[in-house]
């Protein structure tokens, strides 16, 4: 007989994004005269970036040739890209990342979920509250956790982030092993400056700790004072591992390409306590269960480096950092507390009430629609998240509407 891994049955059902179309569909069916606006998902809304168009057109006419085709490449990704990303996203910021560090990948949401099956089930884990739920979902099918009771699951260190420590978590009191930490955070937007960074580096450091830093809205930060990177702070090359994507700076979220970077000084102890270079067991898992990402995909992620490639991710991340300034500005001007949305494409906000009503109360009164907080964690209760993910014209419509019915 077989049996299942029981560990999937204690996953809470992903009610959110499913609770927030049905109540979308029934204000629908009530009110067919009205438009609705979907401020609440974090897929971007603009074309590739043409110098990707170009060079992705470019290889797909290599392939179309026998003496120019390629088949399966190199698992981590080939020399270009992997070259091209340590010198412009680590080497010019001062960060000592080489090329064979990264491991180019189909997906930061794939890396995050895979990274943990490195480590022993008993590791004790610590995740943010709000949260990006592939860190928490990843390790309960993986058995490091325990039930969910009373909205948490038992066994997990929870970093809370709230309003008391501006969105960043403190340092835990226990001791921890592996530290999921995002920064520009998804879904509060905010950041952590390079001296709270530090903190955590020297707690893991300690501890014999790993962070596991998503950099994956790096791009959006504007204050030149933020690190971009863990590596931009001292002795992080020995406890941090880093996942970036091409998804939310370059518009690759249905193209498929980010990278994880393991430095080979990272470490991780067995049984008996003997050291181990986790790069060598990352590399060993990439090349047994992935098979790389496809060349044209990797050829338009190199162009995001060129001079024209730079120019169009800035103007694209722009775009949305003026649509975000939009949302806060108007936000604010109806007196609500928020934060993000000036290193980062999201704004989270505070309704002094249930996240439900708040969500409600906005697709009811201005057909709009936002993310519950309380979808993203238990310290998210009382939140929403809107997204500056859209056109202007949508953006402008949708903080008119919600103007009017809120004043
Ligand atoms: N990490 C965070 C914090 C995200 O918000 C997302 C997507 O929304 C991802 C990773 C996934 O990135 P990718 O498209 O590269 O899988």
């Amino acid at each position: 007989m077989l049996t299942i891994n029981e560990h999937y049955l204690k996953l809470q059902a992903s009610y959110l994004f499913s609770n927030i179309a049905k109540r979308v569909a029934t204000f629908q069916e009530q009110n067919p005269e009205r438009d609705i606006i979907k401020l609440g998902i974090g897929d971007v809304t603009r074309a590739l970036p043409q110098a990707c168009i170009e060079a992705f057109h470019s290889a797909i006419d290599e392939m179309a040739n026998d003496s120019s085709f390629r088949g399966y490449g190199p698992e981590q990704g080939y020399d270009f890209l992997r070259t091209a990303i340590a010198a412009n996203d680590f080497q010019t910021r001062g960060a000592d990342i080489s090329a064979d560090e990264i491991f180019v990948s189909d997906g930061a949401k794939c890396d995050t979920g895979n990274i943990q099956e490195l480590f022993s089930l008993d590791s004790k884990i610590a995740i943010p509250d709000p949260v990006y739920p592939v860190y928490l979902d990843s390790n309960v099918m993986a058995g490091r956790t325990g039930d969910f009771q009373d909205g948490r699951y038992q066994g997990v260190v929870y970093l809370d982030s709230t309003k008391e420590n501006n969105y960043v978590p403190v340092l835990p009191s226990e001791k921890v092993d592996l530290i999921y930490l995002c920064f520009p955070n998804n879904p509060t937007g905010s950041t952590i400056t390079k001296a709270q960074l530090k903190t955590w580096v020297d707690f893991a450091k300690e501890s014999k700790a790993l962070i596991l830093f998503d950099a994956a809205y790096e791009a959006f930060i504007q204050d030149d004072s933020l690190p971009h990177s863990i590596y931009e702070i001292d002795g992080a090359r020995e406890v941090a591992i880093e996942f970036r994507s091409f998804s939310k700076n370059a518009g690759f979220t249905g193209t498929r390409c980010a990278y994880t970077v393991v430095p080979k000084e990272c470490m991780a102890y067995d049984s008996k306590g003997k050291e181990h270079s986790v790069h060598p067991l990352w590399n060993r898992r990439h090349c047994t269960k992935f098979n790389g990402v496809s060349y044209p995909v990797q050829k338009a992620a190199e162009a995001v480096y060129s001079e024209s490639g730079k120019a169009q991710t800035d103007e694209l991340v722009s775009y949305y950092l003026e649509n975000a300034t939009i949302v806060r500005e108007a936000i604010n001007d109806l007196g609500f507390d928020s934060v993000g949305g000036e290193n980062s494409p999201y704004i989270w906000i505070q309704g002094n009430r249930d996240s439900w009503d708040f969500f409600d109360m906005l697709l009811n009164q201005a057909g709009v629609v936002c993310t519950p907080g309380a979808g993203f964690g238990k310290c998210g209760q009382g939140y929403i998240r809107i997204s500056a993910f859209n056109s202007r014209d949508n953006v402008v419509e949708a903080m008119g509407k919600i103007k009017d019915a809120l004043k």
